[in-house]
Formats: structure tokens, sequence, C-alpha cells
């Protein structure tokens, strides 16, 4: 929403977040957006508020108080059972109308990341994906946006003054998760679905479980990458062969998953997911900017690839010169006769 003066600018006050729930707890970005959300909430002697709509009982949200909530707005009903962007959309909405926020923080996760840019449209308000990090200007109060710009080469801090409610996402495991303390409470502030709320464009029929489901590449410590060498999801079989003899999970480069060769949950870049594994093996990707910056920052990073000037290749602590076809299934019988 477009500040006309200042005494509309002072009528925004208090740092949101929205929280993320997994089927039965919540989701650690959570605390993460919170201990975030604290600091910014000191710096403007405001409060944290916390907006949690879903299918579920105050006593699994109340944790969300230990970790520098000071009110949450719970929007509890079945219809949030499963994602529904439309409604999410229109409750924060209506709730961010009225209650008018100064900051609201997102992760950077596929709720988010829906939620996020059809919200700063509606609100006209702006917004910065993807932030490392966050701080005030103790002049106006501005939330400064710092991310990494043009492929990752600069860091760029964005603000947007003339604009409330200032909004971003943020990626999961950048902020730290503060220390919880068991002995805090706050206030639930209980909201509901109204009929225009719940008003649809469209409907959801059935949700179908990916693969995905299964899928944790951020818990992995090892990840077997595939890129458009691998050819097809045979090459993609044959790289869980690998990873299941070695405890890793399977990842890879945009170029296989917009080939359908492996569904989304795997890719690893700007537009999938950042990991920071022990190992990382690169198997047939070239190594393109949007690909590193989900990766870069593995401790041991093994490149397999049949042209040794590649990005990957160069950025690796061990490239390997050769075909994929050849090498991948020689490291599997070697790790057979080695088990047997
Ligand atoms: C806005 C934007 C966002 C993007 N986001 C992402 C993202 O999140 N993640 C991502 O990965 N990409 C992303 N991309 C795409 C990215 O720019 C690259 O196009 C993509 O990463 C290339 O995938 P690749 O390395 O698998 O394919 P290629 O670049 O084609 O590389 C294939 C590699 O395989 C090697 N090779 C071929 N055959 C063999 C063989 N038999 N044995 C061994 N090596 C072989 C080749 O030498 C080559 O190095 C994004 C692009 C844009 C514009």
């Amino acid at each position: 929403m477009k500040i006309i003066n200042e005494t509309d600018r002072n009528s925004y006050k208090n740092v949101w977040t929205l929280s993320e729930l997994t089927a039965d707890s919540i989701h650690p970005v959570s605390y993460e957006l919170l201990g975030a959300a604290k600091k910014l909430a000191l710096q403007r002697g405001c409060e944290v508020w916390t907006a949690v709509l879903g299918n579920v009982g105050e006593e699994r949200i109340k944790t969300l108080f230990s970790y520098g909530a000071d009110k949450i707005i719970l929007i509890n009903d079945k219809r949030l059972s499963s994602f529904n962007d439309e409604l999410e959309c229109n409750l924060l909405e209506r709730l961010i109308k009225k209650y008018r926020p100064e900051t609201v923080l997102f992760a950077a996760m596929t709720r988010g990341r829906a939620l996020a840019p059809r919200l700063a449209s509606k609100l006209y308000s702006g917004l910065t994906a993807d932030c490392t990090g966050l701080s005030i200007d103790p002049e106006n109060g501005d939330l400064l946006q710092t991310r990494p710009a043009f492929g990752g080469n600069i860091m760029a801090t964005i603000r947007s003054s003339d604009h409330r409610p200032q909004m971003a996402t943020v990626r999961p495991r950048v902020m730290p998760v503060p220390e919880s303390d068991p002995g805090r409470s706050g206030e639930i502030i209980r909201e509901y679905i109204t009929s225009d709320d719940a008003l649809r464009i469209k409907e959801i029929i059935r949700s179908i479980q990916t693969d995905g489901s299964s899928l944790n590449l951020n818990d992995a410590r090892i990840i077997v990458a595939g890129g458009r060498a691998m050819k097809g999801p045979e090459g993609f079989a044959m790289l869980e062969e690998l990873a299941s003899r070695i405890g890793g999970a399977v990842g890879a480069s945009r170029a296989a998953v917009d080939n359908g060769w492996i569904s989304y949950p795997h890719q690893i870049g700007q537009t999938g997911t950042t990991v920071q594994t022990d190992i990382y093996i690169a198997c047939g990707i070239s190594g393109q900017i949007q690909h590193l910056i989900g990766m870069q920052s593995c401790k041991t990073i093994i490149a397999i690839d049949k042209d040794d000037t590649t990005p990957m290749m160069k950025l690796a602590d061990i490239a390997v010169k050769g075909d994929v076809f050849e090498i991948i299934p020689a490291l599997i019988k070697e790790f057979d006769k080695r088990r047997n």
C-alpha cells in the first residue's frame, strides 16, 4: 500500500511472520523467521506477531511463543488442511489490511514463494525474495533487505521506502534458530474464514504426493546430483543406485527437471533448493551460476564431466574427467565389491 504521509507511515506497526507447519509439528523455518523478526522488532520497539493458517490445535502452536512470538493470529479450519494459495492469500490480505503490520516475513519455501508475490501485488507493497540479511535503517525504519544479485556476484540491499508493509521472503537455514524460552507465553488472536475469503476461482479435486515427499535434500549429508548428461529417467535410476550405496539423496539440475526426468523437489539452485552437504557429487552438470548458488557451500565437491573446462569442474575439490555412463556403474560395482 502506497504511503501517503508520515501519519500514514506511523499507522503500520509490528513485524509479522507467516509460520509454516509440518504434518504434525511446526517447521523449524518458523523459528528462524521469529528469530529474525525479534531482532527487527527490538530495533523498532514493537511486537512480533506470527500468522498460523492450518487445521491445527492451539497446543501445537504454543512453542511459537517460546521462540519469540508475542502474538499468534490463528485461523484453524479444515479447509486449510492442504495448501490453497488463493484462499490463504485472501486471508492474509484481509488480516494485513486489518492489523497493518509494518513488515511481513515469509519462508522462501513453496508456500511463501507462492503467497508473497500474490500478496505483494494485491497490496502494491513490493517484495524482496530470498533475503540473506535483514536490518533496519534507524533514520526512517525502512527494512534493509539484502540478497545476492546478478547471479550471486554482488549483494544488493533493497528498501521500499514508499510502501507498507515491507515484505520479504527468507531462505531456510540462513537465519539462526533463536534460543527457546519455554516459560514465555503470549496472546492467541483467533480469526475465521469469511465467505468472501472462501470465494474461489479454482477447486482442488485431489492431491497427489510426488516422490519428493520422502526426499529431504536439506538433511542429506551426501547428494548425488545429475544434469542433462544423464539423458533420461534411466540415468537418474543409476544415480539412485549409487546414492543408496553411500547413504545419499539424489539431486538434479534444472535441465534434468525441465526435461521431466526427475521431479522438481530434487532441483538444486537458484529456483530450487539450497544445500550444504558434506559431499556433493555432480554428475554431468556444467555448473551454471544458477546451479552453483544452490550448492557451492558444500564441504567437498566432486564433479564428473567429459569436459574439464566447465565451471563445476573448476570449482570441484575432486574433478573426474570422463563419461558418467562408465564412471558411475564402475563406482557402484566397486562399492558392492567392498561391501561383500
Ligand atoms: C532464472 C533462472 C533460474 C535458474 N535456476 C536454476 C536452478 O535452480 N538450478 C539449475 O540447475 N539451473 C537453473 N537454471 C538453468 C541454468 O542456467 C542451466 O541451464 C542449467 O543448470 C544447466 O543444467 P546442466 O548443467 O544439467 O546442463 P548443461 O549445462 O547442458 O551441462 C551438461 C554437462 O554434462 C556434460 N556431459 C554431457 N554428456 C556427458 C557424459 N556422458 N558424461 C559426462 N559428462 C557429460 C557436458 O560436458 C556438460 O558440462 C536457471 C536459469 C535461469 C535463467
